[in-house]
């Protein structure tokens, strides 16, 4: 008895672009992205979410997310946030990587 094989897996729709199925195409255009970085020591920037400075701490090993920020396919400016700030923000900028 031969029963049909079992039909492929659909891929879900409604994925977010944006899921970690590693593929980024660099040539599409510029868009917004944020990244995790540790918060220097001597760093004076503030927080875009918060206003509050992103002070650097070698025993809590601060982190702020560093968004680039595109504006209709051009780069715009730099917005920083405290990493907890921006997952508050709801990651405007896409996930932190
Ligand atoms: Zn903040």
């Amino acid at each position: 008895m031969n029963l049909a094989p079992p039909s492929a897996p659909v891929a879900p729709l409604g994925h977010p672009a944006s899921a970690a199925c590693g593929t980024v195409a660099p040539k599409l255009a510029l868009e917004s992205r944020a990244v995790v970085r540790p918060i220097e020591a001597g760093s004076n920037a503030s927080c875009a979410f918060c206003g509050e400075r992103l002070k650097f701490s070698s025993r809590a090993k601060a982190r702020k997310v560093i968004a680039n920020v595109y504006v209709a396919g051009r780069w715009d400016r730099v917005e920083q946030f405290h990493d907890r700030c921006y997952q508050e923000a709801g990651a405007p900028y896409g996930a932190p990587h």
